[in-house]
């Protein structure tokens, strides 16, 4: 076996197509590493073996035989274990769904599986999605391939550590309040939350469905257009799927940000730690000398937002995994004698503490004596503040702000659910309001990755990966 591989998933793809190596050895390639890193990292939740060396067997087969392949067909992938794989158990970090395998494919997976990328297995995550260092995962955190005894942030920390640890060359996340941005920032790989509506959400399992967005973590910008390109568009099988095309991303990332307006968002400035600021301010400067014209504008509600998402989102929550009563999926509780016993304990044995805590503070949020109060004041801060944030986007092309207010934290460092939904704090404005935005890496603070945040107007992908791509031109 040739070691290594390229890392990058395009760099791969071209290797692959001019047969400077097969698709067996660059799954094998990532399966060693795997068998390498593992124990250490525990990226993964499953490991599809097989599975991987057999649809690499049959790229190299049909690729012996002459046939044209779409560009990734031979890029091994990894796939948040919250997205459902037909034939591979989908747990979503949950005793609940320990052993539920679907009998369906997500569409993301389906259009990368028709397009010929592997799957190596099923990423660790905050049970459900819901946390933000992997630690909440019922099956034992995954660690920062960068330090081991830190956090890999989170949920999608499964998918992050495997890009950055190179076990996989990309891979799908979920992000619903930074669950891609946040993780690929404190990994050091490049993660992109793309338009509500820009990929189906269709095999997802949904956490908050008003926000849930399927998200890509990459090694480069180009690799994330190019994955971007291979799952994004139309499906009827989700009523929120956008009718909008997607081809030409990749052919912009290239184009520079010369004439594009980016707004330095002011409070993101104040809220980061010293280093974070130092890149956000470097970031600036290099964004200048490339020929975009940056400008300081203040959000005043940024800080406003995030208490305003755990509302609405444990409030969706509540009611999403109703479903979990220990009857239709999942664990059931095999001695309760009656239905109310069956229900109650299911849901305390199967659910771990915060998806709990969710499940309370949303029922809470919705009861008749709160619902004003709290969801309707939440809905009210999210349709004001995405209206402004909109405004913010018709006179500048991109917001520009850290991806997390600081880096990678020792694990066992923040005790407080409190202190971990902080991290959150510059992710969620875009989930608040569906808009795209991209975590690019851009330098570092003691050693730790920096990621930088750009946010868009909706369905503007491309001046999104633009500016991230001349961020990582000076990172090289
Ligand atoms: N970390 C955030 C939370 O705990 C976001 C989670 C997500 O995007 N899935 O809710």
């Amino acid at each position: 076996m040739r070691e290594p591989i390229p890392d990058s998933a395009l760099a791969l793809s071209r290797a692959l197509s001019r047969r400077e190596l097969s698709a067996r050895e660059a799954a094998l390639a990532c399966l060693s590493r795997m068998e390498a890193r593992e124990d250490e990292l525990h990226a993964f939740l499953t490991v599809t073996r097989e599975e991987a060396l057999a649809a690499a067997d049959r790229v190299d087969s049909r690729r012996a035989a002459g046939e044209e392949l779409p560009p990734l067909a031979g890029v091994p992938m990894a796939v948040k274990d919250n997205l459902c794989t037909r034939g591979v158990r989908t747990t979503c970090g949950s005793r609940m769904l320990e052993h539920f395998v679907s009998p369906y494919d997500a569409t993301a997976v389906a259009r990368l599986r028709e397009a010929g990328c592997p799957l190596l297995g099923k990423t660790n995550l905050d049970e459900f999605a819901m946390g933000c260092d992997t630690g909440a995962s019922a099956f034992g955190p995954t660690a920062n391939p960068v330090d081991p005894a830190r956090v890999p942030g989170g949920s999608s920390g499964g998918s992050a550590a495997a890009v950055a640890a190179r076990e996989a060359l990309f891979a799908l996340g979920s992000d619903t309040g930074g669950s891609v941005r946040q993780p690929a920032a404190l990994c050091g790989v490049v993660g992109l939350r793309p338009t509500y509506g820009r990929i189906s959400r269709y095999g997802l399992t949904g956490f908050a469905p008003s926000f849930d967005q399927i998200g890509l973590l990459t090694r480069t910008v180009e690799d994330c257009a190019a994955v971007l390109e291979a799952v994004a568009g139309f499906d009827p099988r989700d009523a929120t799927s956008a009718r909008v095309f997607s081809e030409g991303v990749l052919r912009a990332v290239g184009e520079g940000v010369r004439g594009l307006t980016i707004a330095l968002v002011r409070e993101s400035e104040e809220e980061a730690s010293p280093g974070v600021r130092r890149e956000l301010l470097r970031a600036v400067r290099c964004l200048e000398s490339r020929g975009a014209r940056v400008d300081e504008l203040s959000l005043p509600f940024l800080r406003d937002m995030l208490p305003a998402y755990h509302i609405l989102a444990a409030a969706e929550a509540s009611s999403n995994l109703a479903r979990f009563d220990g009857v239709r999926y999942g664990f059931r509780a095999p001695e309760a004698v009656s239905w109310q016993e069956l229900i109650r304990e299911s849901r305390s044995r199967g659910f771990g503490p915060e998806v709990k805590r969710r499940i309370l503070l949303g029922t809470l949020a919705l009861t008749k004596e709160r619902y004003d109060a709290c969801y309707g004041r939440a809905s009210r801060i999210r349709a004001a503040t995405g209206a402004a944030l909109r405004e913010a986007l018709a006179r500048f092309d991109l917001l520009l702000l850290p991806a997390s207010p600081e880096t990678a934290w020792r694990r066992g460092e923040k005790r407080s659910p409190v202190a971990l939904y902080r991290s959150d704090l510059f992710a969620v404005p875009a989930s608040m309001a569906g808009l795209p935005a991209v975590s690019v890496p851009f330098g570092a603070e003691q050693g730790l990755p920096v990621g930088m945040q750009l946010v868009g107007r909706a369905f503007e992908e491309a001046a999104l990966l633009r500016a991230a791509r001349a961020l990582e031109e000076e990172n090289a």
